[in-house]
């Protein structure tokens, strides 16, 4: 089905929540300086978008950041944003900076609970006000992909999902992996939703399937603090490592380990990481791998991780992890309802 041209012809409204980050910005032609770019002026600045037949409002943050400043709070006030404009728009665009907009993709997915509506991410390497920007191109294709619909009214993309250069991706999948590139993310452990070339090619069964529109959207802003992220290197001494993991409220580790899952078998090392997890604490192994996943059992290092009770993350990036343990602590369950809610992909944020 060439959904490209059915997309243009059922009318989308879309809003855009503009957070800061690089794409954001213009030249001051009198000063040469950096200034926010006004995006309530889009059409302005953009004339050709009135040809997608899709209607666009903006809404600007109060506070725009770099996103190296990003706190779950902001992730909570963009959230609000949605919900309260969720029964107006057909779609939404967030324009975050790309250093954290993985994180803030990644933890989205999870607080929109019941999400029936695109939501895309887009950012930029270069300015938009810069002649050479790349912001202009993801902005414009982040919209059509926002306001995306079958015939029959559907959205094509009824999920977190974050564009750049000439990919969709599934947005808890994501990483940044270049600081200079255009094409500056990947999704290391799952196929683009989309390919961006001369049409915008979706790639239906990867993208995830709405059942059931009626249902009302929650969104879940009650994010746990008490996290850390741990890298495995060799030579990580016992002295740094328990005092990490004896930090007074810790209540979920994502410990970075080698290969598909594996660490030391030191017995202090086992140890403490056995004296961890009867704490209470969460430990989720995730591998610094590129891409791959997390066999625990595949290794004899991998089976004793696992012996003392350290929880397979399979093939989640860190980002998602670390949001994911974020949301579900959050949720102050029992003990099992947490670790049921660890073990199976919520948003397709990993494959089992
Ligand atoms: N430091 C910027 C940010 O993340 C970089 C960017 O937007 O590309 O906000």
């Amino acid at each position: 089905m060439d959904t490209n041209n059915l997309s243009n012809r059922v009318r989308s409204s879309i809003l855009i929540i503009y957070t800061g980050g690089t794409i954001g910005m213009k030249k001051d032609e009198a000063t040469g300086a950096l200034v926010p770019f006004d995006f309530s002026g889009i059409y302005n600045e953009f004339p050709s978008l009135k040809r997608l037949h899709i209607d666009i409002d903006v809404h600007t943050m109060p506070k725009l950041i770099d996103s190296s400043n990003v706190h779950p709070s902001d992730w909570c006030a963009i959230a609000e944003v949605i919900r309260e404009n969720y029964a107006k728009y057909d779609g939404f665009v967030i324009l975050h900076g790309t250093d954290t907009m993985s994180y803030t993709a990644s933890a989205l997915s999870f607080m929109l609970e019941n999400l029936t509506k695109p939501v895309v991410f887009t950012g930029s390497q270069i300015p938009i006000g810069v002649l050479r920007t790349d912001g202009r191109e993801n902005l414009i294709t982040a919209i059509e992909i926002a306001g995306a619909k079958y015939p029959d009214g559907r959205p094509i993309v009824p999920e977190v999902s974050l564009l750049f250069h000439s990919s969709l991706y599934r947005g808890n999948r994501t990483r940044k992996i270049s600081a200079e590139e255009l094409d500056a993310f990947r999704s290391p452990n799952y196929p683009p939703l989309a390919e961006v070339g001369v049409k915008i090619a979706y790639n239906y069964p990867a993208i995830a399937k709405a059942e059931h529109f009626d249902w009302q959207l929650h969104t879940a802003t009650m994010l746990s603090e008490g996290v850390a992220v741990i890298k495995l290197f060799p030579g990580i001494g016992e002295y740094t490592l328990r005092a990490i993991l004896s930090v007074e409220g810790l209540r979920g580790v994502v410990l970075e380990t080698y290969g598909a899952g594996n660490a030391p078998t030191a017995e202090w090392f086992l140890n403490l990481m056995r004296e961890t997890v009867e704490r209470g604490v969460l430990v989720l192994n995730v591998t610094q791998c590129d891409n791959g996943s997390v066999e625990m059992q595949l290794y004899e290092t991998g089976q004793r991780l696992q012996g003392v009770g350290v929880l397979s993350a399979y093939d989640m990036t860190t980002e998602a992890a670390i949001t994911k343990l974020m949301y579900v602590l959050g949720k102050n369950l029992s003990a099992e309802e947490t670790l049921e809610m660890m073990k199976k992909p919520l948003r397709g944020e990993f494959t089992l």
